[in-house]
């Protein structure tokens, strides 16, 4: 079903060299660049996918926002994590339509917003985060992509000193000590719940997984995720001269139940 571009939506320009501008459609507003300027008007009651012409009679692919592009793109307070991780992170942590996360700490929110899509409307997804105006940056940039009222409670609180919940089904942790979380997350899981940590350096990465060897979490696996694109064009296939070489590393566990001695 093919649904018209409308006021209020947001929408992402591309031109010819693939730079890219993140818009919010308004009545009779217009996109002032470089390259023109585009009048709104023209984009709103078209299909997305549209090329449209600036006054300058520059091109730019009109599209609606996917979640990367949006992470990519959205306003940042704290660093988010990138479209490479996110993906594995889901898989990793096994997130399910209607599973209970709790996300810590949610900075900007684009972790957050990836896992309300993955958990649906019957899930819940609590974040713990310590500073009060990233709470708030990350809950707008979740209203901005996936609008109001999602099954999100963002509390300001520092979960190195517990976790009220009990009975989750997954805990994603991006902060620099997740080490602290490991007993509080020990009450917080079910059995059989993950726990997914996303950490920059190896020596926090060996910390974490010295305190999941003395809990009662097991299966523990650490890796990181590499992704090289491609420069295809005509003759020319090789892969792309530069990548991104690091980001960081993810460890997940399981909450297993102690063997009876
Ligand atoms: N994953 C997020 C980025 C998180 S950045 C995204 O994709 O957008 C790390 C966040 O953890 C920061 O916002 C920081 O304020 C928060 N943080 C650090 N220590 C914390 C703690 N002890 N309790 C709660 N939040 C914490």
């Amino acid at each position: 079903m093919s649904r018209d571009l409308v006021a209020g939506e947001k929408v992402l320009l591309t031109d010819s060299k693939k730079r890219r501008h993140l818009i919010t459609l308004v009545e009779g507003g217009a996109f002032h660049s470089h390259a023109g300027i585009l009048s709104h008007d023209d984009l709103i009651g078209h299909d997305e996918g549209v090329s449209a012409r600036t006054t300058l009679g520059q091109r730019f692919v009109v599209l609606r926002p996917t979640l990367s592009d949006f992470v990519l793109e959205m306003p940042r307070g704290a660093q988010v994590i990138y479209p490479k991780d996110l993906g594995p992170i889901l898989m990793l942590a096994d997130v399910f339509p209607g599973a209970k996360v709790l996300e810590s700490g949610i900075g900007s929110g684009a972790l957050t917003t990836t896992l309300l899509r993955a958990v649906g409307p019957t899930g819940h997804v609590t974040g713990y985060e310590i500073r009060e105006d990233f709470a708030k940056r990350a809950q707008l940039n979740v209203e901005a992509f996936l609008g109001p009222d999602q099954p999100l409670s963002v509390e300001v609180r520092d979960i190195y000193q517990g976790i009220d919940a009990i009975a989750i089904d997954r805990i994603v942790l991006d902060l620099p000590e997740p080490w602290q979380v490991v007993p509080h997350a020990e009450k917080a899981l079910r059995p059989g719940g993950i726990l997914v940590s996303y950490l920059p350096t190896i020596g926090q990465v060996g910390r974490l997984r010295e305190s999941l060897d003395n809990s009662a979490f097991g299966m523990a696996e650490s890796l990181e995720i590499l992704q090289r694109t491609w420069h295809v064009e005509g003759q020319s296939v090789r892969p792309d001269h530069r990548m991104v070489a690091h980001t960081g590393f993810l460890t997940h566990a399981r909450l297993l139940v102690p063997p009876e001695s």
